[in-house]
């Protein structure tokens, strides 16, 4: 049994959890890292859980995100009041740090990162390395993390953080960032959208009615985006990334979007593979589907003749029923009957387009895209972005202006 400030029973060392329960503290699941101890209240009226790490958690921090007063180890009576002041998230947990003095707070994750010093500096608040993004008009923090699974997300990409990367911050407006996302333009040219300049938003505006990205189609609610403000056009800067490329065959620019399920606008069907998509008229094609495909390729290592393109279903040896499965001799994952293959007839090895062709190949056939316009310095971009803000708070008022 142990007693711990964080509640009001003593705690035992659990052997056996339910797999969803949560460490109160931290709000993640208890069972992770595996094989790590677990502590547990044993009246299940309470349902609190604990990671031996958060256990072991100071009551008591200086922080150097808030370098004046102390912080305290509380549990927070209503959190989705509460906003943490490094990632601007409400806690997964149940607990956060909070300054005795003042408003500032910290989730416990964020409590984790570390600023980076400045060679040769004392302790003093200036002795932190900050760097400065043309995209960004506050210097950020360089911090790395101080436990293994962080688990507060990009602010602009929404992706994880990885165990090697840095993690940029901004405590003015409260955002955790990849050096990538750090360093995003202000503005933008893209294929995707030629008529009009794209401007980055680092908060989805209030009442916005727009938020699909018009490439993966995805619906944002939090994230940077670019959009134009003359058309309600978004990207996520995902895929305002993405480099287009023209191919004969179709009248636009396309570019590759991984693991999408979009229809197919060649053999009409919808399927979670990779395919070459334009943006401006939503034309789709999988890879597979690819009009220039090279008729013959080596097997190479993985076989020993040459294999041919096949457009006509390939059944393995037998006659088989209808629901019968089919495999890749080269992945050995499932593949479609209807899908076009590398076969070879000989031996019966049949392989998956994607294996025996790769992405880049496929790319190969188009050409890069180039789009008119140059790009701006600091000081006009900044005035573009404070101009589309403007412009966007303006409908916005309009907008509510307009009865019903
Ligand atoms: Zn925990
Ligand atoms: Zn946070
Ligand atoms: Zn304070
Ligand atoms: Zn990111
Ligand atoms: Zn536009
Ligand atoms: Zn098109
Ligand atoms: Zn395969
Ligand atoms: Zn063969």
């Amino acid at each position: 049994m142990v007693l711990h400030f964080s509640h009001h029973h003593p705690l035992a060392a659990a052997d056996k959890v339910a797999i969803f329960a949560l460490c109160s503290i931290c709000g993640d699941l208890a069972t992770r890292p595996a094989a790590a101890p677990i502590y547990h209240c044993g009246d299940s009226a309470c349902w609190f859980h604990l990671h031996h790490h958060c256990s072991e958690l100071p009551q008591k921090l200086h922080h150097p995100f808030h370098q004046h007063h102390p912080l305290s180890l509380l549990s927070l009576q209503n959190k989705e009041e509460f906003r943490c002041h490094a990632c601007g998230k409400i806690p997964r947990g149940k607990f956060a740090f909070r300054c005795d003095l003042c408003e500032f707070g910290l989730d416990v994750c964020c409590a984790s990162l570390v600023p980076e010093k400045v060679d040769g500096g004392g302790d003093g608040e200036l002795s932190y390395r900050r760097v400065k993004f043309v995209g960004h008009e506050h210097e950020l923090l360089v911090c790395y993390k101080d436990i293994e699974s962080f688990e507060v997300s990009c602010s602009a990409c929404e992706l994880p953080f990885q165990i090697q990367d840095s993690i940029y911050v901004c405590l003015e407006c409260k955002l955790l960032l990849h050096k990538p996302c750090a360093e995003l333009p202000l503005t933008i040219n893209h294929p995707f959208h030629p008529r009009h300049r794209l401007v980055l938003f680092t908060q989805i505006p209030p009442g916005e009615p727009f938020t699909r990205c018009k490439g993966c189609l995805r619906d944002f609610e939090a994230g940077f985006t670019y959009r134009c403000v003359e058309c309600n056009f978004l990207l996520g800067t995902g895929c305002a990334s993405l480099v287009p490329r023209k191919f004969v065959f179709h009248e636009h620019p396309l570019a590759l979007f991984e693991k999408t399920n979009f229809n197919c606008s060649k053999c009409r069907c919808r399927k979670c593979t990779s395919v070459l998509r334009c943006v401006l008229c939503g034309f789709n094609i999988h890879l597979h589907c690819f009009p220039d495909l090279p008729e013959v390729v080596v097997g190479g290592r993985y076989h020993r003749h040459a294999l041919r393109l096949t457009k006509t279903p390939v059944q393995d040896y037998e006659v088989e029923s209808d629901d019968a499965e089919f495999y890749c001799d080269k992945c050995e994952q499932e593949r479609s009957l209807p899908d076009p293959t590398y076969s070879c007839q000989e031996c019966h090895y049949v392989a998956h387009v994607q294996c025996m062709v790769s992405k880049e190949e496929i790319l190969s056939h188009g050409e890069e895209v180039l789009v008119v316009g140059q790009s701006m310095g600091d000081e006009s971009s900044s005035k573009v972005v404070r101009e589309a803000m403007n412009k966007l708070s303006m409908e916005e008022e309009e907008n509510l202006k307009k009865p019903g």
